[in-house]
């Protein structure tokens, strides 16, 4: 059989793994990127240690994709948690499960991993070329910027890899929408997920509060109730603990035009003890003295509760104790998606076959961020970019001999799409 020729445009995790995939089934693999070196946002991801997948019960682990769990399955199922790490054991980097269940590199950042990755890559003949970002589709295919000039390239199939289009600096900026839209792919908005809120802070809390950290609190909103630690910023709030509940908030604003996030700031102690405890606090001390005393509440805490108690609540020691136990925090607005880990929207499920085709554009194939699904921070983004640019790579590779593809769609992978 003649060897196939296959670009890759999205050198980030998912056509990383596509090349990867591609290159050992003896395909002659194009990685094209528009950044002057590839996966930056991997790299970004390893400076606050690479939490690269997740060790919980694996049916849970499927259930943190939401509505795209169905959809994202079957991939998952062909690259679970235990093939990342077992995958990055393979290229020298040994993984460890830290307490909350994340997995990360021993050596907690990415570049180690990367530079054997690429090495591997390199030594499959995949071929990396950097400076190149593709514009678009020409007449005859597939068109290009580089530092000689414009250039149009043919494949026997492609692989769009481009990302979703949080933190476009680093390369994934999501231009492509309407280039595919265009070819009558059907694409939903991208939306910030994984990201800060706005908040109208007054003067004082902005001023004397930015930047400290609400520790050993737990938040509730539609998503769940979840322990954890945000960050106040000079815009409004931030944090693992805020990205938890974000895809939830920022659903609930869009439908209601409001949205507020509900702290327990004394997860330990019940309200009935808390208001004992309050009630015996002189009536004419102040209310720094009466919540230090009453409630071991100080700092950013007691302020937060000044922000958006009434004068009412906080001089009552029943509602001031419902309040520490469950203070809305009321948000105005996801903070853009340029700050966001990442984002939702992108390429609509059904406009993808089982083998990760675009319906309407025989022999392009899509993977990774780009894709519309989303998901929490914890290690699912990174695990389902690699599991679909896998599953894309064997869409391809199927396509590629006219067999039939395997379904990636329907967790059952004895029907293919018919590629014949
Ligand atoms: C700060 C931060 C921390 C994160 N930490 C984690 C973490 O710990 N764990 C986790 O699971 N996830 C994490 N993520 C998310 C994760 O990094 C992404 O979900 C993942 O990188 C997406 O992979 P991808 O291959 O789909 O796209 P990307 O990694 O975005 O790669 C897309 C590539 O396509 C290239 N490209 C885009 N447009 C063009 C074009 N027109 N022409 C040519 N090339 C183009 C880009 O330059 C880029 O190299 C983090 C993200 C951020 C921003």
């Amino acid at each position: 059989m003649k060897t196939k020729q296959v670009g890759i445009i999205g050198g980030g995790p998912a056509g990383l793994m596509a090349a990867e995939v591609l290159s050992s089934s003896g395909h002659s693999v194009t990685v094209y990127d528009s950044m002057p070196t590839v996966s930056r946002k991997f790299l970004l991801a390893g400076k606050s240690g690479l939490n690269i997948t997740h060790a919980e019960d694996y049916a849970r682990f499927v259930q943190r994709f939401g509505p795209a769990a169905q959809r994202l399955r079957p991939a998952l199922d062909a690259f679970t948690p235990d093939d990342v790490r077992n995958w990055a054991t393979g290229l020298g980097t040994e993984t460890f499960v830290g307490s909350s269940g994340r997995v990360f590199p021993r050596v907690m950042k990415a570049s180690p991993l990367l530079r054997a990755w690429l090495g591997r890559l390199e030594g499959r003949g995949v071929k990396l070329l950097t400076r190149h970002r593709w514009t678009g589709f020409a007449e005859n295919g597939y068109a290009f910027d580089t530092p000689a000039g414009s250039k149009t390239v043919q494949c026997d199939a492609v692989l769009l890899a481009l990302g979703g289009a949080s933190w476009p600096r680093l390369g994934s900026d999501g231009a492509w929408m309407s280039w595919l839209r265009d070819k009558g792919v059907e694409v939903s908005a991208f939306r910030p997920a994984n990201c800060g809120f706005d908040i109208e802070w007054t003067a004082m809390l902005r001023d004397r509060f930015a930047g400290e950290p609400v520790k050993s609190v737990t938040a509730s909103s539609d998503a769940g109730v979840f322990p954890g630690e945000l960050v106040v910023t000079r815009d409004g709030i931030e944090g693992g603990l805020v990205y938890a509940h974000a895809a939830s908030l920022r659903d609930r604003l869009e439908t209601e035009g409001k949205a507020a996030l509900i702290l327990d700031l004394m997860p330990g102690r019940t309200a009935e003890r808390l208001a004992r405890d309050l009630a015996r606090q002189d009536g004419k001390a102040s209310f720094s003295s009466r919540i230090r005393k009453g409630a071991s509440i100080e700092g950013v805490k007691a302020a937060l509760l000044r922000e958006f108690g009434s004068d009412a609540d906080l001089a009552d020691p029943e509602r001031l104790s419902q309040l520490i136990k469950a203070l809305p925090v009321p948000v105005l607005r996801p903070r853009p998606i340029e700050e966001a880990i990442s984002s939702a929207g992108g390429v609509d499920w059904n406009a993808v076959d089982g083998g990760y085709m675009l319906k309407t554009i025989p022999g392009v194939f899509v993977a990774g961020e780009m894709l519309d699904w989303e998901a929490p921070t914890g290690g699912y983004l990174l695990t389902a970019c690699f599991a679909t640019g896998r599953a894309a790579a064997q869409g391809i590779d199927a396509w590629l001999q006219g067999q039939s593809a395997p379904d990636f769609a329907s967790n059952n992978q004895q029907t293919g799409d018919g590629y014949r």
